[in-house]
């Protein structure tokens, strides 16, 4: 059973942080309802988006607050229902560095993200099936994309060896050689994630103390086994889920990048850059397609242009259902990467996906 549906979008608005707290920065950006507005603090221009979702997570404690509890009765569950059926899902978070990637995914201490909070969900789920015929097995693996190389985060010595991209028909497209460690409970995957976590590439930049600069992808196999006592045959049903925290999206210039950074940027740029042109393509069909223009011209979908895109390539345009966390700053000094983000997640917000259920 094939579903069509569009890359859902969701952005989120992080609060002030202490350095502009300090500053007395101003404010750029609004959301009521599904509208999300910025405006230029030196022209004054507004501009209105609108989105699947908008978060405003600037004012603790304030009626309109989405806490990491409401984004995750939104996107976590909605991909969790999606996995079950058999679909392969994906989030993935795009932002400048500090605007909140990495704490919608994974969370803060006593704050945890979509990424936790997801699987500890799966698992209750799991140990609730009271289903004599339907047995569960969960495996993950995490890898890093630095510097256009792929390394397993769970293998002891990830800087060893850059890992391969492959496709084939049966598998679809994989990471030769990636680390797939099966998990029975929530308290393995925090300890694989952990471990993973600690061997991420984490650099100095002046935009935020510790900044990411490389893309992860967590990727989660629920594999669904049904057996038929009066055929005595069993049926698997796989949903592939990929979490992804991409690096910040910032252009290289306001991080004060040198040497070894400015190198990485370029490096970071090229998958994201890439990420923008598949999207940009993708997008570009699907406006197309729905002109219902008999003529209209497919572009070429540059999916291997970079690690990134290749791996994300079932994730957009593909057999996915697919959600972007687009992560803002509320800050008036962050307002042209704050209105590159809206603009990047609305051309995402066009594309199509074609989800079939993976059964066999
Ligand atoms: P990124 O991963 O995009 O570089 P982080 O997720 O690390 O950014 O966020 C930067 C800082 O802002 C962290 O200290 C984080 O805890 C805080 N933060 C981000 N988003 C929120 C939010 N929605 N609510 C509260 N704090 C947030
Ligand atoms: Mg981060």
């Amino acid at each position: 059973m094939a579903d069509t549906s569009s890359v859902q979008i969701a952005v989120r608005m992080r609060p002030f942080n202490e350095r502009e707290k300090k500053l007395k920065t101003a404010k750029c950006v609004e959301m009521v309802g599904q509208m999300c507005t910025v405006t230029d603090p030196e022209s004054g221009k507004e501009r209105q988006f609108s989105f699947n979702y908008c978060y405003d997570s600037f004012q603790p404690g304030s009626e309109h607050f989405a806490s990491q509890e409401m984004v995750f009765r939104d996107l976590g569950i909605s991909y969790l229902e999606n996995a079950w059926k058999g679909y392969n899902c994906s989030i993935f978070a795009y932002g400048q560095t500090g605007a909140g990637k990495s704490y919608s995914m994974t969370g803060a201490p006593g704050q945890p993200g979509i990424i936790p909070r997801g699987l500890a969900e799966m698992f209750q789920r799991i140990d609730a099936n009271d289903d004599p015929d339907l047995s569960f097995r969960v495996e993950v693996s995490f890898l890093e994309i630095y510097m256009e190389k792929v390394r397993d985060l769970f293998s002891a010595t990830p800087t060893a060896g850059s890992l391969k991209v492959r496709e084939s028909p049966k598998l679809g497209i994989y990471v030769e050689g990636l680390k797939k460690e099966r998990v029975a409970c929530y308290e393995d995957v925090e300890q694989l994630m952990e471990l993973g976590n600690t061997m991420r590439t984490v650099a100095q930049t002046n935009m935020n103390a510790v900044s990411s600069r490389s893309h992860s992808v967590l990727t989660v196999l629920l594999t669904q086994t049904r057996i038929n006592k009066e055929s005595m045959t069993a049926s698997d049903m796989t949903s592939k889920i990929n979490l992804i925290d991409l690096a910040g999206s910032e252009r290289q210039g306001k991080t004060g990048a040198e040497g070894q950074r400015l190198k990485e940027g370029s490096a970071i740029n090229q998958s994201l850059t890439a990420l923008g042109n598949v999207i940009e393509a993708l997008a570009d069909n699907c406006v197309a397609s729905a002109s219902g223009k008999k003529k209209a011209k497919k572009r070429l979908v540059p999916y291997r242009d970079s690690k990134l895109t290749r791996i994300l390539q079932e994730s957009l345009g593909g057999n996915a259902k697919t959600i972007m966390v687009a992560a803002i700053s509320p800050a008036a000094d962050n307002f042209k990467e704050t209105l590159s983000t809206l603009r990047y997640a609305n051309r995402a917000s066009k594309i199509q996906n074609v989800a079939v259920i993976n059964e066999s």
